[in-house]
């Protein structure tokens, strides 16, 4: 969306615009190891933290997770790397080792297993760093040119229980996008229907009512923190 501002006049016109130059981007790598056997994991989906310095890394039993390797003789795994910045650098071979090594610390089994293929690839700049303060530089659903709408995890103001960094965020602003552009338009057209989320269980409720509660007393102080 950036090289798009920076090269489309009318864009760089508009200030809604000019503020996603603020946003910052990460890097990532994403990983599919296939193994020589079945390792049973705890859970189809993990999160490796603390494994590297600057970066955090989901896996996912692809077996359990997909049909496509439902009936694979090895196990099939992904592994994505977020804030990949200084891995980027490393070979396909150094990256594969490091996810062997995290996801046998996790699950042992996967200590005798022999890797029959993989592939690594890597997105500089990919993602959108939603680290404190971005928040003010996202856009808006409706733009300030009429008929431009915006979609995707990054797109603040709708009020979904969705939140940012997500594929349901992606998907619930892509249908109100949608939704606009019909209302928009006015030439008929049957809008979508967007379910909201389950609500909180009791104890992240209280944690959102004292969230909530603690801007309020910090915003009557004056104060302002972008972590609250
Ligand atoms: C490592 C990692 C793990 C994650 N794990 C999870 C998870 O477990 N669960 C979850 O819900 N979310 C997860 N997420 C977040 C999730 O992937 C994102 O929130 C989601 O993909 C955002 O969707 P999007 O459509 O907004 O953007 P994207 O998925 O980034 O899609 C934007 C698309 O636009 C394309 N594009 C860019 N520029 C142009 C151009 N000029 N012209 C045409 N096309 C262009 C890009 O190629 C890309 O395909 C993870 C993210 C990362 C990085």
């Amino acid at each position: 969306m950036q090289k798009l501002v920076s090269a489309n006049p009318a864009l760089a016109k508009q200030p809604d615009f000019r503020s996603i130059m603020e946003l910052r981007s990460l890097d990532v790598i994403a990983t599919r190891i296939w193994f020589d056997r079945r390792v049973a994991t705890r859970y189809p989906a993990n999160v490796l933290s603390g494994f590297e310095t600057t970066a955090g890394a989901t896996f996912f039993n692809l077996n359990d997770l997909q049909d496509e390797y439902r009936n694979e003789p090895g196990t099939v795994i992904s592994a994505d790397f977020y804030h990949a910045n200084s891995l980027l650098p490393l070979s396909d071979q150094e990256i594969v080792d490091r996810v062997v090594s995290h996801v046998a610390t996790c699950e042992p089994g996967f200590k005798g297993a022999k890797v029959t293929d993989s592939i690594v690839l890597r997105f500089p700049k990919a993602v959108t760093h939603f680290s404190p303060g971005s928040y003010q530089h996202r856009p808006f659903q409706a733009t300030t040119i009429p008929n431009v709408f915006m979609a995707g995890d990054w797109v603040k103001g709708v009020p979904h229980g969705a939140n940012g960094l997500s594929q349901e965020r992606a998907y619930v602003t892509g249908l109100s996008a949608a939704n606009l552009v019909i209302s928009r338009l006015d030439r008929g057209g049957q809008p979508a229907q967007i379910l909201d989320v389950e609500p909180d269980e009791p104890h992240i409720a209280a944690a959102r009512a004292a969230v909530r509660g603690l801007r309020e007393v910090a915003a009557a102080a004056g104060l302002r923190s972008p972590f609250l």
